[in-house]
């Protein structure tokens, strides 16, 4: 079979994350009898320069065409210039649930082994959404004069929307991979002690899904946000998919990288009713654009992601195979996963995604 795919490279270290990436998932697809026929677009600060915007729409109508894409890193500029690529992306194709699965390879340097956690993030709402007013502004001004007392006159202000509706489907989608991949227990994450009518709304709905699943004899169960740090630090065992709303779940996704090794090996799926969209859980890393050396695994094991969503099951196993095969071995690795980051042994982008191709 071949498969449109929209390809989408990204700034920074993206461009070389992806020609890594593109040419391991042509190598796993292959196994099977299958292939890509990539449609490759510009998005990021480098298309900003001449486009004269970060997200042309030539890149959301190819999306909207193909229905899936893979995407390199995309670099947003703190407290300035545009607003997230990243999330406009995310909201313009409604992707609504981040599927962040953290899973233990062995030959990965962690703190930790046998971690297997999905982080299910909600991706469209909360203080993520962008619905936020400056200082000073009149509508500012309105929501000071509303709150009556409650805040002070020279204050920023984000609104925090959560929704029946999008908290509903991002819990039916926690619950609906629990089914899919065999999961034993769903735990919604939240501060409702604190946020009782935003945070409180996430776990009655949570509830109501939960009963509806209840003849799949799927757990569920509730934990606020900052103990759930604390678990997941001390017995990250007890714990299987979490689902939360945007700002939680970004930050928790960092901390459940951290446990299996790092940004360099957590990916991540974004999917909607319509298309998905599929990007490593790091960054651009700017710093080390063009030196061929940063970790292609984490966009690799998102290639994988894209590999299960398109039902090619078959070459997605060969190439988890694939992937921990050369991460056990630990001989062509990035320096990240070498046990001295200056070691010279260790290999470039390019190269560790050669030494995953030579094993499939
Ligand atoms: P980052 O994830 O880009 O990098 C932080 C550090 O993590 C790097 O300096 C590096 O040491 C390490 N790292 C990240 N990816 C790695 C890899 N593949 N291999 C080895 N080491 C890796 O985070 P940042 O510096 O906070 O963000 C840089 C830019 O990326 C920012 O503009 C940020 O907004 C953006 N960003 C984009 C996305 C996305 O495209 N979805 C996600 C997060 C951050």
């Amino acid at each position: 079979m071949e498969y449109n795919v929209t390809l989408i490279r990204g700034d920074g270290t993206g461009p070389e994350l992806v020609e890594a990436t593109r040419r391991v998932l042509e190598a796993a697809a292959a196994t099977n009898g299958s292939s890509f026929k990539w449609d490759v677009v510009e998005a990021g600060v480098d298309i900003m320069e001449t486009a004269g915007t970060p997200l042309p729409e030539n890149v959301l109508e190819s999306v909207r065409k193909n229905k899936v894409a893979l995407k390199g890193p995309i670099t947003t500029p703190i407290g300035t210039g545009f607003r997230s690529v990243n999330v406009a992306l995310r909201k313009e194709l409604d992707l609504y649930a981040c599927i962040r699965p953290c899973k233990s390879y062995v030959g990965v340097r962690s703190k930790y082994e046998k971690i297997d956690l999905v982080i299910v993030r909600e991706n469209t709402e909360d203080l993520y959404a962008g619905v936020e007013y400056d200082l000073g502004t009149p509508e500012a001004k309105q929501i000071i004069a509303m709150a009556g007392g409650k805040i002070r006159d020279d204050a920023a202000i984000s609104i925090k929307p959560i929704s029946v509706t999008g908290t509903r489907r991002i819990v039916k989608a926690a619950f609906d991979y629990a089914v899919e991949n065999g999961r034993k227990k769903v735990t919604a994450v939240c501060k409702a002690n604190i946020m009782k009518y935003t945070d409180g709304l996430f776990y009655r709905v949570a509830r109501e899904v939960a009963e509806e699943y209840k003849s799949h004899g799927i757990e569920y169960d509730e934990w606020l946000v900052d103990a759930m740090c604390m678990q997941l630090v001390q017995k990250p065992e007890n714990y299987d998919i979490l689902v939360m709303p945007n700002l939680y779940g970004d930050i928790l996704s960092d901390l459940c990288a951290g446990l299996v090794g790092g940004l360099g090996v957590a990916p991540g799926a974004n999917i909607g009713d319509d298309c998905a969209l599929f990007e490593a859980t790091h960054g651009s890393a700017p710093k080390y654009k063009g030196q061929n050396k940063v970790n292609p695994t984490a966009l690799i094991l998102s290639g994988l992601l894209m590999l299960k969503y398109l039902k090619e099951d078959s070459a997605a196993a060969k190439l988890e195979k694939a992937v921990s095969d050369v991460i056990a071995e630990g001989k062509s690795v990035t320096y990240d996963m070498k046990p001295d980051r200056n070691d010279p042994t260790a290999v470039g982008t390019a190269e560790m995604a050669d030494a995953i191709i030579a094993k499939l």
